[in-house]
């Protein structure tokens, strides 16, 4: 059996992984897709103390430390029920059941997306997710928001102080944003915000994105608008389906998590992107896996 067992290999997963080895416990590491979602990330820059970076990169660098430590590293393998027992169980897509004391769940998360003609092309050519993460790649341009709730007005009011002009594009015929927010977006001169607007498809020129065409469900009529950047902004998905009915979980499917990467079930932590946390990034990530292994370590020495 394992003392700790990390479901998981994006940032949150790789530095629980190294917090735990330091402990000279057995660790080991299941991963799906080993990077998590580093992997399909272009420009990093602000990983702090590296200027710029990519993804790839970052995922080698990753591995390599993990490596460097007696890890169990498997990939390409999926959990898909976590349960308490004496120990805790980890079943693996392949039918296989992993023991451990404890585990440290950080399978992160995934944006949901448009699936619009033109978006899988011009991804990270002018279609983002994260405006934090890219919002200064489209300084000086125009760029669009798709979806009026929080994130995506949270997106417009960040962008604005940044970019040309903002447009956001909202499906329905209101916001579903806090009314502060909306208010703060109203003011700004240059955020336009269009509701009832479908968006159709992405356009771009073969290299980088050049607008987007969407339809104004009240009137059937179809639009173009100009824009470098569209920053799909519907929601990001936690990957914790497998574990509905297990742990304690948020109306939108994120790990409930205490100050010590405790979850509702016992000896089981989480960490990153698929918890509560509230901002999703890779140095919070990387925190908050510490934390979760420095707190199952506590767990492990207490029991
Ligand atoms: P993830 O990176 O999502 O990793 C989850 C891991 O769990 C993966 O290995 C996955 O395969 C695995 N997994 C999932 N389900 C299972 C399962 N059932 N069994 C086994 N393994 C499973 N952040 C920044 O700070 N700066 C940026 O510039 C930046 N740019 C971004 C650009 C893009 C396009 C995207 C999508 C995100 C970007 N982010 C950026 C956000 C950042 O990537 C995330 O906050 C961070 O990767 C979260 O780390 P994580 O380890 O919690 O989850």
């Amino acid at each position: 059996a394992y003392d700790v067992l990390v479901v998981g290999g994006g940032p949150a997963g790789a530095a629980a992984a190294i917090y735990a080895a330091r402990k000279g416990i057995r660790t080991g590491v299941v991963a799906e897709r080993f990077g998590g979602q580093v992997s399909d990330t272009m420009a990093i820059e602000n990983f702090i103390s590296v200027k710029a970076t990519d993804g790839p990169k970052l995922v080698a660098g990753l591995e390599q430390h993990v490596l460097d430590y007696d890890v169990d590293l498997m990939k390409t393998q999926k959990a898909v029920r976590v349960e308490k027992k004496e120990l805790v169980e980890v079943e693996l897509e392949n039918g296989a059941v992993l023991k451990s004391k404890s585990v440290i769940l950080a399978t992160g998360a995934r944006w949901r997306e448009m699936n619009v003609p033109g978006e899988q092309e011009y991804k990270t050519k002018g279609v983002a997710y994260c405006p934090h993460c890219d919002g200064p790649l489209f300084k000086g341009k125009k760029t669009a928001v798709i979806g009026g709730g929080n994130s995506g007005i949270e997106a417009a009011i960040d962008l604005a102080g940044i970019v040309e002009h903002v447009t956001v594009l909202e499906f329905g015929d209101t916001l579903r944003a806090d009314d502060v927010l909306v208010k703060k977006a109203e003011s700004l001169s240059n955020v336009t915000i269009i509701k009832n607007a479908m968006t159709t498809e992405v356009l771009g020129d073969g290299e980088r994105v050049t607008g987007l065409q969407y339809t104004d469900r009240k009137t059937d009529e179809s639009h173009k608008l100009d824009v470098a950047g569209i920053f799909v902004q519907i929601g990001l998905v936690p990957n914790s389906e497998f574990l509905q009915d297990t742990l304690e979980l948020t109306d939108r499917g994120e790990i409930v998590i205490d100050s010590h990467g405790r979850t509702s079930m016992e000896g089981v932590f989480a960490a990153g992107d698929v918890t509560n946390v509230p901002f999703k990034q890779i140095i919070i990530s990387m925190g908050a896996g510490a934390t979760a292994a420095l707190g199952a370590f506590d767990h492990l020495i207490r029991n």
